[in-house]
């Protein structure tokens, strides 16, 4: 027996599924969940001392790698001043100065711990704002447990066949309008019908937890356009997008401005924080400077915020989303020309450091409907035969992958000569 199949067997007896977050119990691809020790740069260590190239990455915030120097020190800076005051901190203000800084359609933010927390706020602030009670999302996005938002999510909601949780009241699930992704037009008709009782259209502007799927061409203009048209508050989730798609988010990266962002982990590379803000006229709603109110005895969190300063800094450094975004391609690329060689019905998604891999016959995946049509026994193989060559990706058919700018040219061989081995399995 493995220690991590020792581990997980003991975690069980006082731990639900005996993970703290469902899509880690490796219920979509079977098989015993991997416990890590240990994380540096590229890779990650298990209990068993086996290392893997990781392409997760703690689902996103270590863009600059695993335990960077800087970072720890940074850390380690803070921890001799204490680990939390529930009272404010300049460092706060250097982390909201750098984040409307970097994101030009952010006049105003606020601190939370969580991107779920991130997005419920946000989603109050614009019903607050709005007075209206109904949100628009769409199929196969995932924005975080909350009430609201858990009807047709993605991720472990997807992987796990629970897209409408029970325990949320269906009063709750009726606010909560759900609609095709890259569909403009089922939007426009909607926004017709009801947009007068629609307080905001929430969006992944790079659905990242349905495997990942980019916008198409002008969908995220045409939301903008019809946002404005019915007063509707258009708020991007970029928990996954932020940072990483390009230094400015996803909103950069297609030149669309949306009314409100929210943010989680990168921002606190590594450390528990989430943030939400947009314009100031929407932002001076919440408490206390308005009737909204919102909270946290941990928001700002003192080590998350150092951790979060340092991480943003590093990677505003001219050049960074070109270094990452080139490993991402020459990787999918790689990847693409070893399945294809191997006769395997194969095809990528990518939007700066943050890409998908499809077992599909289709050329192009646009849809949840195309998602949904790949074969997720393949995937499931795919994945176990690139973990026995050394190789960690997301343990769900249904999850972004993500690279960071301490993957280089060792890590790009180590890939691709575990999946020329892999596709050969297949
Ligand atoms: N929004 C998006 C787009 C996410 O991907 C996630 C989680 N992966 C969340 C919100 C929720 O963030 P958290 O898990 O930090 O609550």
């Amino acid at each position: 027996m493995s220690r991590s199949e020792q581990l997980f067997a003991h975690a069980q007896q006082h731990i639900p599924g005996g993970v703290n977050s469902p899509v880690r119990a490796f219920k979509s691809v079977g098989g015993t969940p991997l416990f890590f020790k240990h994380a540096a740069g590229a890779y990650v260590t298990d209990e068993d001392d086996r290392q893997y190239v990781d392409y997760v990455g703690s689902w996103g915030p270590m863009i600059l790698g695993h335990s960077h120097p800087d970072v720890l020190d940074a850390v380690r800076a803070q921890l001799e001043h204490g680990l939390s005051y529930g009272a404010p901190t300049e460092l706060e203000t250097v982390m909201a100065n750098l984040v409307c800084e970097l994101v030009p359609s952010m006049d105003m933010v606020r601190m939370v711990s969580s991107g779920t927390e991130a997005t419920m706020s946000a989603i109050r602030l614009a019903r607050g704002y709005t007075g209206r009670d109904s949100i628009i999302k769409f199929e196969g996005n995932y924005h975080g447990h909350s009430d609201s938002l858990l009807v047709k999510a993605g991720s472990g909601a997807l992987t796990l066949g629970v897209p409408n949780s029970p325990g949320v009241p269906a009063d709750f699930a009726r606010h909560t309008l759900t609609l095709p992704y890259n569909d403009l037009a089922a939007v426009e008709k909607t926004l017709q019908e009801v947009g007068d009782q629609v307080a905001c259209i929430i969006i992944e502007p790079v659905a990242g937890n349905m495997n990942c799927v980019p916008p198409v061409d002008g969908f995220l203009a045409g939301l903008r356009t019809l946002c404005d048209a019915h007063g509707v508050v258009l708020i991007f989730d970029e928990v996954m997008t932020g940072f990483r798609v390009a230094l400015g988010g996803a909103q950069a990266y297609y030149g669309v401005n949306p009314d409100l962002t929210t943010f989680g982990k990168i921002i606190g590379g590594g450390m528990p924080v989430g943030c939400f803000g947009g314009k100031r006229a929407i932002m001076e709603h919440i408490a206390p400077l308005g009737p909204v109110y919102q909270a946290g005895t941990l928001s700002g969190n003192p080590l998350a915020m150092a951790a979060g300063i340092t991480t943003l800094k590093l990677l505003s450094q001219p050049g960074f989303h070109d270094r990452l975004s080139s490993y991402t391609s020459r990787m999918l690329s790689g990847l693409q020309e070893r399945a294809d060689a191997a006769g395997i019905p194969f095809t990528t998604n990518q939007a700066g450091g943050m890409f998908g891999v499809f077992f599909t016959n289709a050329d192009k995946v646009t849809t949840f409907d195309d998602v949904m049509a790949c074969d997720v026994d393949r995937f499931k193989r795919f994945f176990h035969a690139m973990l026995a060559g050394g190789v960690y990706l997301a343990p769900s058919a249904f999850e972004a992958g993500f690279t960071s700018i301490a993957h280089g040219d060792k890590e790009l061989e180590l890939t691709l000569n575990a999946a020329e081995k892999a596709f050969a399995q297949l």
